[in-house]
């Protein structure tokens, strides 16, 4: 999943160019980071370590080609050994690499005489450069023919520390080409070339590219660029300093902004409408969190009774049943960077079964906006954090939104309401009784291992967004349950002090998940509940501190805060969990 750069051109300063290009993509993976850059004259330096970017690592080196990466490492373990760049033997190649060789075994036992220096498949493609190197004319040739013998879907930079040549190839995964100055410069993602660039070009498939060197750039490269349809390159955002969780708190604190913006913005949403009126089904698809706002939107069109059924299926099984999509479908494909792998795989089954797709997408210009008939904007602006916070909760104000909209609700009357959502999450982020509740529940879930979000009906996607969020910022175990399958095996698992948090929309469930709050009160559970109609002993126990509101909305928001202050009290850093990225660019 790992973010990639390269640069031939001008001399510039590894720190705040390459260095600084790498840590905006870190999201992408920070179990490592490396950079193999030379100024052409000489092999230049190699620096690698395990952890996040430090900018600083290459004090004053000059450059003239460069190529960087992070790493989420998929095969061989987090080290510096591991850690790309990888090179030849004898050090003349350099590559970084971003997806997984799926024939690396076999082509691993091809390269017998090689003693390798590292557990990862990345490694194996700098022998096969070096190898083809003397038996081709030219090093994208070279790269060309080991490209070929590699299956699966990879992007590779290469530099050959000799003549400081730098040649990229991708399949399937983005690559953003532009002329900085009298140089080229590339990155997986766009935002890596801010500031050095206005505009970039997508790479085609499969066709090795050199982008020459320092002070010669390959003609290719030069009539690639110009020829391509040149995207505008976003702001990084501002990089908020700070220590743990500081941007998932901003984030969080964002999210009545967000919500606002999205209930002025309808126009899109129109669009999308239309199109999902034509569906015999509508499939809402997603990875992770979006794969929790794909199921609400889904339960939503159920409920709505449209006679256009709904459902959700996550992204990640599409691939192997390709069966589950039919020609009358229209897909609305969830995701934050429109670059998660599975994503794409599902958007691109669907166009190939003849489903028409929306995608409800926070990145500009991502590869998903580019494979859609309609792209609504998230609005969710640039989301630092690694756990999903505002992103989520516009995904969930677009998929009703849509779902208003097939329901035949006025345009002005798909705003409206969302404005009402922006001030209850306003309300709840600000009020001193919300503070204490969320600051007990994190004080209970921090000193366990394990916890119950219990729901029923329509809010099963509420629980568990709150269950992953636990989970992924704290490392608790986190399940959601319907409160109606209790006593059907899980409570098995609930002990003195067990915290359970119950989640409810309205009187009606509230009145199911009373009764199981008293049994699991009467074996010891520590009940948290948060909704309309709380048990009154509850409410007097907990000394009148019950969170009323029903918003799907509000309520997320607040186990947002609970996951944020209980990986805070853990230790954890909620905006970069251990073994996650962002951007799930791997299958
Ligand atoms: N497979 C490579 C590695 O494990 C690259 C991983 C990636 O793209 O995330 O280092």
């Amino acid at each position: 999943m790992c973010g990639i750069f390269g640069y031939v051109g001008q001399p510039v300063k590894v720190g705040p160019v390459v260095l600084e290009a790498l840590r905006s993509m870190e999201y992408r993976g920070y179990d490592s980071w490396g950079v193999a850059y030379t100024t052409g004259e000489q092999p230049g330096g190699i620096i690698k370590a395990v952890g996040r970017v430090e900018v600083g690592a290459a004090a004053g080196a000059e450059a003239t080609a460069a190529i960087g990466h992070t790493r989420w490492a998929t095969h061989g373990e987090v080290c510096e050994r591991n850690a790309h760049p990888h090179l030849s033997c004898g050090g003349r190649i350099a590559v970084v690499h971003n997806g997984i060789i799926e024939n690396a075994d076999e082509l691993r036992a091809g390269l017998e005489d090689v003693l390798l220096a590292s557990d990862t498949d990345s490694e194996i493609m700098a022998h096969l450069v070096a190898h083809n190197v003397g038996r081709s004319h030219s090093l994208t040739e070279a790269v060309q023919t080991a490209f070929s013998s590699i299956e699966g879907n990879n992007a590779f930079v290469v530099l050959d520390r000799a003549t400081g040549e730098v040649v990229v190839v991708t399949r399937r995964l983005p690559i953003r080409l532009s002329r900085h100055d009298d140089g080229v410069v590339l990155a997986s993602d766009p935002a890596a070339l801010a500031g050095m660039v206005e505009t970039a070009i997508a790479l085609p498939d499969d066709t090795a590219v050199s982008l020459g060197t320092p002070t010669h750039v390959a003609e290719a490269v030069v009539r690639l660029i110009a020829e391509g349809r040149g995207v505008p390159v976003p702001d990084r955002g501002e990089r908020i300093e700070g220590g743990p969780g500081i941007s998932m708190r901003s984030e969080i604190a964002e999210q009545p902004a967000v919500l606002r913006r999205v209930a002025a913005d309808i126009e899109p949403v129109l669009a999308a409408v239309a199109l999902a009126r034509q569906a015999e089904r509508v499939v809402f698809t997603g990875c992770g969190s979006a794969s929790h706002a794909a199921m609400y939107a889904a339960d939503l069109l159920v409920e709505a009774e449209v006679g256009i059924d709904g459902v959700a299926i996550p992204a990640s099984e599409i691939l192997g049943q390709p069966g589950r999509i039919r020609p009358g479908d229209v897909m609305v494909a969830l995701t934050q960077s429109g670059e998660t792998a599975d994503v794409i795989d599902a958007v691109t089954i669907a166009r190939e079964r003849g489903a028409a797709v929306v995608g409800l997408i926070n990145a500009e210009g991502s590869s998903v906006e580019r494979l859609v008939d309609v792209a609504v904007p998230l609005l969710a602006g640039h989301e630092r954090s690694v756990l999903a916070t505002k992103s989520y909760l516009a995904m969930l104000a677009r998929g009703a939104q849509l779902v208003r909209g097939m329901t035949g609700a006025a345009d002005g009357a798909l705003g409206i309401w969302l404005l009402g959502e922006a001030d209850d999450v306003q309300e709840v982020l600000g009020s001193r009784r919300t503070q204490h509740w969320i600051a007990g529940l994190a004080e209970q879930l921090a000193h366990g291992s394990s916890a119950l979000m219990l729901t029923s009906g329509g809010h099963m996607p509420v629980a568990r967004e709150a269950a992953l969020k636990v989970k992924e910022g704290s490392y608790v175990h986190a399940e959601a349950v319907l409160s109606g399958e209790l006593k059907h095996g899980v409570i098995a698992l609930v002990e003195d002090h067990f915290p359970c948090v119950m989640l409810t929309p309205d009187e009606a469930i509230a009145s199911r998940l009373r009764i199981a709050a008293e049994e699991l009160r009467s074996r010891g559970a520590a009940v948290y509940w948060l909704g309309p109609g709380a048990p009154h002993g509850l409410i007097q126990e907990q000394a009148g501190i019950v969170v009323e509101t029903p918003s799907p909305f509000a309520q997320t928001v607040l186990m947002q805060m609970v996951a944020l202050e209980t990986a805070l009290m853990r230790g954890v850093d909620p905006d970069f969990p251990r073994n996650l990225a962002k951007s799930v660019t791997v299958r």
